[in-house]
């Protein structure tokens, strides 16, 4: 089958926070410019710098309970005190204009959509360690004492939730990381 005629996947990038998925990301798409980000929305307020409707759509807690009210959500998940969502019909609009399209979401919603749409490409970003992922997220000062400790108490259900993902890619050198997620997913397009 002709490359341009398979049906697009959507590969959904996860992993605990801290661990690098942003950057790595960053890394990939800026080598992968073909590449669409979804932008997801969430209850938590914006961090310094971050843009509405970049970054996230950033809700209130009535308009995110009003879009899960009105089935508008591929996926929804409470991750250490917010909600964070996809919205269908941005998703489903990007797959029909047959747009290459990843999700950066939780690992409770990563399943979710695996469970809906079973072609989806689980991507689990591991850390070298747990001490390394712990200085990564204090260093990126982004986040107060109390959300890191509650960021790092998800760590261990993520790890599990990780083990039905479809591949893992451990981000320790940071180009290697950004080689092994681009063969992951020309391997995947390649398959059809
Ligand atoms: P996440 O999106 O998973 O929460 P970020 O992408 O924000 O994580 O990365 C967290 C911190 O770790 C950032 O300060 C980032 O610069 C740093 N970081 C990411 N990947 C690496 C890497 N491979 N080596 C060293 N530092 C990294
Ligand atoms: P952060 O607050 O650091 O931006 O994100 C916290 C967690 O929420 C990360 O694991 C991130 O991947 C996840 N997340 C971001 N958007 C979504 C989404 O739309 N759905 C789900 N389930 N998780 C999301």
């Amino acid at each position: 089958m002709n490359k341009n005629s398979c049906k697009k996947k959507l590969f959904v990038i996860s992993g605990s926070s801290g661990v690098g998925k942003g950057t790595v990301l960053k890394g990939f798409l800026t080598k992968n410019p073909n590449f669409m980000l979804s932008i997801s929305c969430t209850t938590r307020a914006p961090r310094r710098g971050e843009v509405d409707g970049v970054n996230y759509f950033f809700l209130t807690k009535e308009e995110f309970q009003n879009c899960i009210d009105n089935n508008k959500f591929l996926e929804w998940a409470e991750f250490a005190g917010n909600r964070y969502g996809t919205k269908k019909k941005y998703i489903n609009q990007c797959l029909e204009e047959g747009k290459d399209i990843i999700l950066e979401i939780d690992t409770q919603g990563a399943l979710q959509v695996k469970k809906q749409m079973p072609e989806a490409v689980l991507i689990f970003i591991y850390p070298p360690s747990i001490e390394t992922l712990e200085n990564r997220l204090r260093g990126r000062h982004t986040e107060d004492e109390s959300t890191i400790q509650r960021r790092l108490q998800e760590v261990k259900i993520e790890l599990e939730r990780a083990e039905n993902f479809d591949y893992k890619v451990v981000n320790d050198d940071l180009d290697n990381a950004i080689a092994e997620l681009e063969n992951i997913i020309v391997g995947e397009q390649e398959k059809c």
